[in-house]
């Protein structure tokens, strides 16, 4: 791999054997010194399955603390899934980030580190780019196919999908869109990011690697609905990933597929208060259309700032806690691809 020549050895070391055929729950074993435990170590959770040669699956959950159908959809994967019933190797980390999911948190209580923008990671940095680099320079390049599973968190709530983004790449852009369809979400979203470049996302396609991420809803927990939507979706990524066999388990419907084109996607406040949302997730929207006010809670007697699409629309993703301030983003609106190309 280029560019690691001069970089020092992860200080994480594994206590599976990622070559060993079998089941092996175990840690990514983390040194961190600090008041508690002089000589302590972060013990992030890992569950290897293997059963000979095929291909590889890398499983995350957690990379934001407060999503939490990932963590639970692999929780229980690791405990149900048997060498017998693949063929590959399944590598399951339900919390990437973990101090940040016992904290309950986005992001890591020692560093303030957000995961997803951590990447490509140093193996001399804080904790949480340290975790980014083994994953950057160890897991990642070890695996075919991986499936990162984020929600709204705390802050968020999402309608519910698997998305891909576009890639330089053609076939391997075919390839993620084929396997976020296949997960079996009722949407399926050609994600925009704002800031792509220390993305996980990023650091896995870079590696050539096919990846499907999610949205399932949002809010700082989950329900048995989105659990379902996320269990469901592994099942049938490990089918796509060539690893397990038997048959897909698609919704009735077929998943609709979104496109977030350019930044106008994204409505953001530029001012500070509470938030009223006036239209309701999964709404379709028009251009002009009034989305949200935000009223001053300074003072009475003031009218509140109206806020207005910039695009035609889906509703797709709306902040969660009423308090607003300068800079969060409000909405994101998403384009429905079957009847834009209709119209
Ligand atoms: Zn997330």
């Amino acid at each position: 791999m280029k560019g690691i020549t001069n970089m020092q050895d992860s200080t994480i070391s594994p206590s599976v054997d990622f070559d060993l055929n079998g089941t092996q729950h175990g840690f990514l074993k983390l040194p961190y010194s600090h008041d508690d435990s002089a000589w302590g170590c972060i013990m992030i959770p890992v569950t290897v399955i293997k059963n000979g040669d095929g291909p590889t699956a890398l499983l995350t959950g957690g990379n934001h603390g407060d999503e939490y159908e990932g963590i639970t959809g692999l929780l229980k994967l690791a405990n149900s899934l048997e060498p017998e019933q693949i063929n590959g190797r399944v590598i399951i980390v339900p919390a990437m980030n973990y101090p940040a999911v016992l904290n309950g948190t986005r992001t890591s209580p020692i560093d303030q580190g957000n995961m997803n923008r951590s990447f490509p990671g140093n193996p001399a940095g804080s904790i949480t780019e340290r975790i980014a680099d083994y994953f950057q320079r160890y897991l990642i390049p070890m695996c075919d196919f991986a499936l990162d599973i984020h929600s709204g968190g705390k802050t968020l709530d999402i309608i519910p999908f698997a998305a891909a983004h576009r890639l330089d790449n053609a076939n391997q852009e075919a390839s993620c869109i084929e396997g976020a369809k296949l997960f079996g979400a009722p949407n399926t979203m050609i994600l925009f990011e704002l800031d792509a470049a220390s993305l996980y996302d990023t650091a896995v396609e870079s590696q050539g690697k096919i990846l499907v991420t999610t949205e399932l809803c949002g809010g700082g927990t989950s329900t048995p609905e989105t659990v379902a939507l996320a269990e469901r979706g592994i099942h049938n990524f490990l089918i796509f990933a060539g690893i397990t066999e038997g048959e897909y388990d698609l919704p009735q419907q077929p998943t609709r597929l979104l496109d977030m084109p350019d930044a106008t996607c994204y409505l953001q406040s530029e001012h500070k208060g509470l938030l009223e949302m006036c239209v309701s997730l999964g709404d379709d929207i028009h251009e002009g259309q009034l989305v949200a006010r935000v009223y001053s809670l300074e003072r009475t007697g003031q009218p509140p700032q109206q806020y207005f699409a910039r695009r035609d629309g889906v509703l797709a993703a709306r902040r969660h806690p009423a308090l607003i301030d300068i800079g969060d983003t409000f909405a994101v609106l998403a384009t429905d691809v079957a009847s834009a190309a209709s119209e």
